[in-house]
């Protein structure tokens, strides 16, 4: 068999890539192991309703989301928005729209079909994939090779490019029927209580489901996260005692980078993209929107570098945004999360004060890792107080170190 790209893992940044390439003229094929596409959800589905309408998925994939709280051992703050900003999106009914698209585009779709094997024939300048389907296997020639597989980067692996992470973040979530929870809130908890190095949450889905996580940084501690959170459930932590009735209905769990970019995402024949490349952002865990933004670009120009055989020099243009739009934003994301994984309990009871001093639009930029140097030289002017200054300080040092 023979495509222009074959697009390895059907996540959203696979699925993004498919759409893209295909809407620009390659003949594309996607290779998904599992046996639907959102088969295994391995996230927590929170999002942003701009960027979601964006890329046209609209209100009937999420519930939306106004307000933030945050719980420490022994201190509760809320942030009230003036209009819905965040999301908790339905992850299976996303994904299968975003596969739809790829698929309306004419990309050919391969479900229960895992890549087992690559090689790359330099001198006939093409890519050649082991792929194990309900059709037997499969081998596939292709000039570009998108490699979308998420934290086991199984491409690029498998070509000798790339090391495993070092680090990285473990969740654990259940989806689960509560008898009321504050549909329009999202709540993050924090210190030892929750997790030794992470964080716990609430995200709900509608007023009665709500999926209820704990993600831990690894290798920073050793503690299962699933363990955690079923301990979390039974001892009913706040704010659980405000759920009433708790009923799992879905396990999810995965992996997630949390290192920062890796030094190069192109070579020649082979685009890296989302998990693989480490895009997202380590502050809260958040990849869906880049996944699905760099998976489109990553499609697009993987489409026009066809006529130059796919060379490193000609994906170049990928490379650059995946370092000027990203780099910066995860070294900062990263730094304020080293300062948070370090918190006692204490300390976190005073961090999330600060958090409370922020007005919404303050907060949503830092969330979402938004620091540009005038926006935090912005945020220290306007919150004098030391500890403040300190945490801006931090990411503005970052910055212009970098
Ligand atoms: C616990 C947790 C919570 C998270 N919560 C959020 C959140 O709330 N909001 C947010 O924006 N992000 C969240 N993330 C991050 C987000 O889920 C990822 O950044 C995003 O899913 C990355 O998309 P991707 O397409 O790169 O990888 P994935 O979503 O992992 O998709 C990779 C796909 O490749 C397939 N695959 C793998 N190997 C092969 C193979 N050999 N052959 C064929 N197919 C293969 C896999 O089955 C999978 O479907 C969370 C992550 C974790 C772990």
């Amino acid at each position: 068999m023979r495509y222009d790209i074959s697009i390895v893992g059907g996540g959203p940044a696979g699925l993004s890539a498919a759409y893209a390439a295909a809407k620009h003229g390659a003949k594309v094929v996607l290779f998904e192991k599992d046996p639907s596409i959102g088969h295994n959800v391995r996230t927590s589905g929170v999002s942003w309703i701009k960027e979601m309408n964006e890329f046209g998925i609209t209100d009937q994939y999420f519930n939306p989301i106004r307000n933030f709280s945050f719980i420490s051992p022994g201190n509760e703050i809320k942030i009230s928005g003036d209009k819905n900003s965040a999301c908790v999106l339905d992850v299976k009914k996303t994904y299968q729209l975003l596969a739809s698209l790829a698929a309306s585009e004419g990309c050919e779709i391969y479900i229960k079909s895992q890549v087992i094997d690559v090689s790359h024939k330099k001198d006939d300048k093409f890519n050649l994939l082991r792929v194990s389907t309900p059709q037997g296997q499969l081998d596939v020639e292709s000039t570009l090779v998108i490699d979308a597989s998420g934290f086991n980067s199984v491409v690029a692996k498998k070509l000798g490019l790339v090391t495993e992470w070092k680090r990285y973040g473990v969740g654990a979530e259940y989806e689960c029927y509560c008898d009321g929870v504050d549909a329009e809130t999202l709540v993050l908890m924090v210190g030892n209580k929750y997790s030794e190095a992470g964080y716990a949450w609430v995200f709900p889905l509608s007023k009665n489901r709500v999926r209820i996580g704990v993600g831990i940084g690894k290798p920073d501690s050793s503690v299962d996260p699933l363990k955690k959170l079923n301990s979390i459930i039974q001892n009913r932590e706040p704010p659980l005692t405000a759920l009433g009735k708790i009923q799992p209905l879905e396990l999810h769990y995965g992996l997630i980078p949390n290192q920062g970019l890796r030094t190069k995402c192109t070579f020649d024949g082979l685009i890296m993209v989302g998990d693989t490349v480490g895009q997202a952002n380590p502050l809260v865990l958040e990849g869906i929107r880049y996944a699905i933004e760099f998976g489109r670009l990553a499609g697009k120009i993987g489409a026009e570098s066809l006529h130059s055989n796919s060379t490193a020099e000609s994906l170049k243009p990928y490379e650059t945004a995946n370092q000027e739009i990203l780099e910066k934003k995860i070294k900062s994301a990263l730094k304020v999360q080293g300062r948070w994984l370090g918190l006692s309990d204490s300390e976190w009871d005073k961090e999330i004060e600060i958090i409370k001093g922020l007005s919404i639009d303050e907060f949503l930029d830092f969330i979402k890792s938004d620091f540009t140097a005038s926006k935090m030289l912005k945020l220290a002017l306007n919150h004098p107080r030391l500890i403040a200054k300190q945490l801006f300080s931090l990411v503005l040092n970052k910055n212009n170190n970098t």
